[in-house]
């Protein structure tokens, strides 16, 4: 069965702790990592797809430690990857795919069905220069997909992209994940919300979430409220509440927020979504 198993993970840089002491069993099909700027997701994908030596702990990848198999055995998507911008959409591929060494024929019918795959058959002649951030994307996830993975590990895809790009991508994705492993990474909880039945939290290099989408917000159903506050009061009452989200209205500011004792009367309580869910997590560890 696909599955990454990562057993007492530590990583430093220099004396910098940056992961500590994961443990995590991922054989969901689309798995979400979730945190912060800094919070050390890459620093995990690297370590899972053998970029980084590892140091503390063991990462098996559907049951292989040996870097090289593992290597064989992912596909992975830098969030820096970047193509040769002169070089046409599917001549990138090609030679990427000769890197790699897959034989002409496989390797021409493998461009072929990817190409389709990620809808840039009729882009093909393009230069990669005149791409937009989310077909570059979508040829990125294609160059990941060359030795046919059977896990895909993605580094923050939705970065930069617009909202209808966005959602093309987190369908992408989705349908991939209905035959492999896919790991993508974001600090958006929004973008798991569709998508992602499980999800990992990661804060300051600790896991402090592994499970359902489900069950985290279920977790807070209780503490999320809503009220209407005056535009005078408003950094004040950011001051005494952790205030997620904020609308104009025509009679003050509709301020959406979490609260954890009793509720004044004017509190409205409201299902919490996932970003809410997610602040509560990391504030709790906070506290
Ligand atoms: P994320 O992907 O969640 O933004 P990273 O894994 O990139 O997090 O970084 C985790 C922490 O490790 C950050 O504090 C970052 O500054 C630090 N870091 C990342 N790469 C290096 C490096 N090559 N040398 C030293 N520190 C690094």
């Amino acid at each position: 069965m696909n599955s990454i198993e990562i057993k007492n993970l530590s990583f430093t840089y220099g004396k910098k702790k940056v992961l500590s002491d994961i443990n995590i069993s991922i054989n969901n099909a689309l798995y979400g990592l979730l945190g912060k700027n800094g919070a050390g997701k890459t620093t995990l994908m690297k370590l899972i797809v053998g970029l980084l030596p590892i140091k503390t702990g063991q990462i098996q990848v559907c049951g292989q430690s040996n870097p090289k198999e593992i290597r064989r055995l992912v596909g992975y998507l830098p969030q820096d990857f970047d193509f040769y911008p002169e070089m046409k959409v599917k001549d990138s591929l090609i030679y990427l795919g000769t890197l790699d060494n897959l034989k002409r024929f496989e390797l021409n019918q493998r461009v072929e069905m990817l190409l389709d795959l990620v809808n840039l058959n009729q882009d093909r002649n393009k230069k990669v220069k005149s791409l937009s951030g989310g077909m570059k994307r979508r040829l990125g996830i294609a160059q990941s997909l060359l030795n046919d993975p059977k896990v895909l590990v993605v580094d923050e895809p939705t970065a930069g992209l617009d909202p209808e790009e966005r959602i093309r991508f987190r369908n992408l994705l989705g349908d991939l994940a209905t035959e492999k492993i896919v790991l993508f990474s974001t600090h958006i909880a929004s973008d798991l919300e569709s998508t992602a039945t499980k999800l990992g939290i990661l804060d300051s290099g600790h896991f402090i979430y592994d499970g359902s989408v489900e069950d985290l917000l279920n977790q807070y159903s209780g503490g999320i409220y809503e009220t209407l506050v005056n535009r005078k009061d408003l950094s004040r009452f950011k001051e005494e509440y952790l205030v997620f989200e904020q609308k104009e209205l025509a009679n003050g500011i509709m301020v959406s927020f979490i609260h954890t004792g009793r509720p004044l009367d004017q509190f409205k309580r409201i299902s919490p979504s996932l970003e809410s869910a997610y602040l509560m997590k990391i504030h709790e560890r906070r506290d």
